[in-house]
């Protein structure tokens, strides 16, 4: 898909706003929600998105909304950093296909970094066989929301 277009409202994470879809949640406020990525590049891997926006990417998101989401960003990287002891962390985003973007919902990747490499970005199998382990995910969510720093 390019980079340019019309929001797809059946995609999987406008299906997760909507509740069609499950997800991991690790923090809501009015305007964001973060859930851990299904397909996890490292230990902790989280996306963030905006509830209300209907952007796909950045060059579509109101500034305000960009706000909005990079604030929950930093506080959920607070947050890993405190409850996962990462050596670095890693903050990115996708535009467009050819960027390697593949859900068309604007969100942004948390992704602790630790000794070694990371496993390849929406490594997602034939069958969806690199799912994560749903017990392993719900317990990093536990984790990372026991150390979410009020503001
Ligand atoms: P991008 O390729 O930047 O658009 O990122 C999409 C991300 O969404 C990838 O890291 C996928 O692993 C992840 N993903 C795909 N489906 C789901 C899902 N149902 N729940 C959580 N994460 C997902």
């Amino acid at each position: 898909m390019s980079i340019d277009g019309a929001y797809d409202t059946e995609n999987i994470f406008a299906k997760i706003l909507r509740e069609e879809m499950p997800c991991v949640k690790v923090y809501e406020d009015e305007n964001t929600l973060a859930f851990m990525d299904v397909f996890p590049q490292s230990r902790g891997h989280m996306l963030v998105i905006h509830k209300h926006e209907q952007a796909r990417n950045l060059l579509d998101i109101s500034s305000c909304g960009l706000k909005q989401i990079m604030k929950s960003v930093q506080k959920l990287a607070r947050a890993a950093n405190i409850a996962l002891s990462p050596d670095g962390i890693i903050i990115t985003q996708f535009n467009g296909g050819p960027a390697g973007q593949t859900v068309y919902h604007f969100h942004v990747h948390i992704i602790p970094k630790y000794h070694g490499g990371l496993k390849p970005h929406a490594q997602m199998g034939d069958n969806g066989d690199g799912m994560a382990d749903r017990d392993e995910l719900n317990m990093l969510a536990t984790q990372i929301k026991s150390a979410l720093i009020t503001d």
